[in-house]
Formats: structure tokens, C-alpha cells, sequence
């Protein structure tokens, strides 16, 4: 048996970068730009201005009587001068007129009939200086992560309109088993609904790839081989689910030995043992267990980081907390378990209590999880009182 480190390595080692495209700034969300590190050309802001609505001042002729002399409101591109003994009426984001060296907010001064009364202001008080957010010729880190409001915000107001981004690599889904139907069809005895197809698309898409429409494969070597060729021709990915075990039903590890090369593992941990991994045509090809719960936690596991470092992303994106396991959860004594827990602050920190049934086959406490409590190998349980790591589900990519 692996480890999972020892698996994710195997997997990650074959990961290349996908090619990029340019696009503009309205399409790049949930994009991941090709360079997180940027020059930049400008000043940010260009020019020195007022953060408040009030009077530009010489903060030397402060406290005092000024004359008001004028008006700049924000675009204004002609600017009074503040000479000795006069102020300017500004508004926030105005550029600073020549002369003036501060802003006197207009909540603290007295103007009447042309003569402004300002108590004392301090030189740069209430001025935003140019470039004092970003100065050009600086090199400017983004967050290594998929573009969100917060970093085009930033591209934007360096005045980069379009940027240079990775094509999310395209991952083939394939659902095989003689018993699965689509969701909402109609159901024959024997037969279940393929969730795993649907769900891989979505984690996928949540991972930052982009995921072709789920396939279904019944168990028969020569529909699984026709599928696995075809993604091949057409994917960056593919990842099955079903059909990796050691049944006599299971084709999708003879069809991808045969069509290319192929490894199975036994990884060390639950929910989620058998994992095979492999290529056709140099496209790596992933086989799940078919079991949902297992098929989804070994996804994060092992296909949200591989997808992620084609995008020339770090790790998986998650993050992981301590939290107090507040009841004994059982567990494979042999194999590091990743329970399904739900997360609140109490008394002892952040406390993990289950979030429904922890066997394989119960889906439904997998989607009400906050977290997967995280309880290595060599423990028969999660003990009551006891800090684990918590891998956090959440979206944070
Ligand atoms: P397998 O890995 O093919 O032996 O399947 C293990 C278990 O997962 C069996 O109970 C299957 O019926 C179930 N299963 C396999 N594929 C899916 C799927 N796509 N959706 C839901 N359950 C599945
Ligand atoms: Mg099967």
C-alpha cells in the first residue's frame, strides 16, 4: 500500500501546463493569469488627490482665514493654483491643486461668505500621494489562485485591460457500470444513478478545469475503450470512476494497460483504497473508485491538485485548521481517514463533530461536511478531545 504523499507525487510528476490565451479583464473570473508576478508601467494612483470632500490647504498657512479661490472636482484636468492665504474646494479623488500640500475635510471647517476658517491640518493630511498604492517600475505579486473581484480589481487599476491566461485544462468524465442510469431517468431493478459523473463535472469546474459533458460506459471492455480513446484525442484528463477494482466486471484497468500504461495502488486510506493512474497518448488518465464518496474525496485528493498544477497552481487551494474532535469517531486502524465532519467555534477552539454516517456508501454527510477531519494511520479513531487537522471544503479557489 501507498501513502497518499507517495501517490500524489506519482500524479503530480506528469502534470504540464496547459498553453494560454489572452482575454479581457470582464471574462477572466475564475481564470488563473499564466504570470502571477507583473511590472507595472504606471503609477498607482497617477496623481496625488484628495481622499476626502473638504479644501485644499497649505497646511503651513493653517489654522487660519483663507480666501476660497476656486473648485476641483474629480477628473478636473485644470487646477486653480492655492496661492498663500487661499483654498480650493475639493472633492474626493480631485487632484491636488499646485501649492496646496493637505485637505482640510469639510467636517471640521467654517466657511462663510468666501472665507473659509480651518483649523490646523498637518502637511499630506487627507491627500492619497501619487503612486502611494503602487509605484511603476515595481514588480507586483497576484495571489497564485483562479482571478477573483478582488485581483482584476487590482489588473484594472493598473490599467491592464487584458491579460494572459492559462486555458483551463479540459477533463473527459467517464461513469462505467451496467447499473447506472442518467439522474432522472427512470430506474429498472438492479439499476442506481450515475451521481458520480454529474459530481466529477462540478468538482472540475470548482478545481478550475473545464469539464466535457459525462460520459457512461456499461461494463463491457469495448464501450470503455472506445470512450478512453476518444478522450484521448480530445482531453488534457481523463478521469473515470467504477470499474478500477479487482471484480470480474472491472474493465477499465485492462482497457487502459492495453491502450497505454497504467498503475494501481492501494493507498493508504479511507474512504477511497484502489486508484489507478496512467496515460493513453501521453493524456493522463485517472481511475476512481465508484463508490461516490470515495470516488469524490479521492478527487481532492489526488485530481484537484493535478488539475490545479496544470494551471500552474500550488497544492490543492484548501486550507487546513486544527480541530477538536468533540466525539470518538472510529477508523480503519491501518489507513488515514478523512471523515466527514462539520466545524463550529466552542469552548475548545474549532470543534469537529460528525457530519452524518462515515461509511463509504453514505453521500449525504459528505455534502453537509465543513471539512475533512483528517486521522492518520496507526489510529483506530478520532478520540474525543483530541486536535486533527481539518482539510476545509469549502470553495477557496
Ligand atoms: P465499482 O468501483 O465499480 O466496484 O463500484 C463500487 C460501488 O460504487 C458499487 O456499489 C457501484 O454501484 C457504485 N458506483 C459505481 N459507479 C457509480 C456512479 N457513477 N454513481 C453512483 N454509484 C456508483
Ligand atoms: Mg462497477
Amino acid at each position: 500500500m501507498r501513502s497518499v504523499e507517495e501517490a500524489l507525487e506519482a500524479v503530480l510528476a506528469v502534470a504540464r501546463p496547459t498553453g494560454t490565451e489572452r482575454l479581457p479583464l470582464d471574462r477572466c473570473r475564475g481564470r488563473v493569469l499564466a504570470e502571477h508576478r507583473l511590472t507595472v508601467a504606471v503609477d498607482v494612483p497617477p496623481f496625488a488627490n484628495s481622499s476626502m470632500d473638504g479644501f485644499a490647504v497649505r497646511a503651513a498657512d493653517t489654522p487660519g482665514e483663507l480666501r476660497l479661490a476656486g473648485e476641483v472636482a474629480a477628473g478636473a484636468g485644470l487646477l486653480t493654483d492655492v496661492a498663500p492665504g487661499t483654498t480650493v474646494r475639493i472633492m474626493t479623488g480631485a487632484p491636488m491643486p499646485p501649492g496646496a500640500d493637505a485637505v482640510a475635510p469639510l467636517e471640521i471647517v467654517d466657511e462663510r461668505d468666501g472665507a473659509v476658517r480651518v483649523p490646523a491640518v498637518e502637511s499630506g493630511a487627507s491627500v492619497r500621494a501619487q503612486g502611494h498604492d503602487t509605484r511603476a517600475g515595481d514588480p507586483v505579486a497576484l495571489p497564485e489562485a483562479p482571478l477573483g473581484a478582488n485581483a482584476i480589481a487590482v489588473l484594472a487599476s493598473l490599467g491592464i485591460g487584458q491579460v494572459e491566461v492559462r486555458r483551463p485544462p479540459r477533463v473527459a468524465i467517464l461513469s462505467t457500470g451496467d447499473e447506472l442510469r442518467a439522474p432522472g431517468e427512470p430506474l429498472e431493478p438492479g439499476q442506481i444513478h450515475d451521481a458520480n459523473g454529474v459530481a466529477l463535472a462540478a468538482a472540475v469546474e470548482e478545481a478550475g478545469g473545464e469539464a466535457t459533458p459525462p460520459v457512461r460506459a456499461p461494463d463491457d471492455p469495448v464501450q470503455i475503450e472506445a470512450v478512453v480513446r476518444s478522450a484521448a484525442a480530445r482531453a488534457d484528463l481523463l478521469v473515470a470512476s467504477g470499474g478500477v477494482s479487482v471484480g470480474r466486471h472491472d474493465h477499465v484497468r485492462d482497457v487502459i494497460e492495453r491502450l497505454g500504461s497504467l498503475d494501481f495502488w492501494r493507498i493508504r486510506m479511507q474512504p477511497g483504497k484502489p486508484l489507478a493512474f496512467g496515460s493513453v497518448n501521453g493524456v493522463p488518465v485517472m481511475g476512481l473508485p465508484g463508490n461516490p464518496v470515495s470516488a469524490l474525496v479521492t478527487f481532492e485528493l489526488f485530481a484537484r491538485p493535478l488539475i490545479r498544477r496544470m494551471l500552474g497552481l500550488p497544492g490543492s487551494g484548501r486550507v487546513t485548521l486544527p480541530a477538536v474532535a468533540c466525539e470518538r469517531m472510529g477508523k480503519d486502524p491501518d489507513r488515514r481517514a478523512y471523515l466527514r465532519v462539520r466545524l463550529s467555534r466552542g469552548p475548545q477552539g474549532l470543534e469537529a463533530r460528525p457530519a452524518g454516517g462515515q461509511q463509504s456508501s453514505q453521500l449525504r454527510p459528505l455534502a453537509l461536511a465543513d471539512a475533512l477531519l483528517i486521522v492518520p494511520e496507526g489510529e483506530p479513531a478520532a478520540e474525543a478531545g483530541r486536535t486533527y487537522d481539518a482539510l476545509l471544503l469549502g470553495q477557496t479557489a
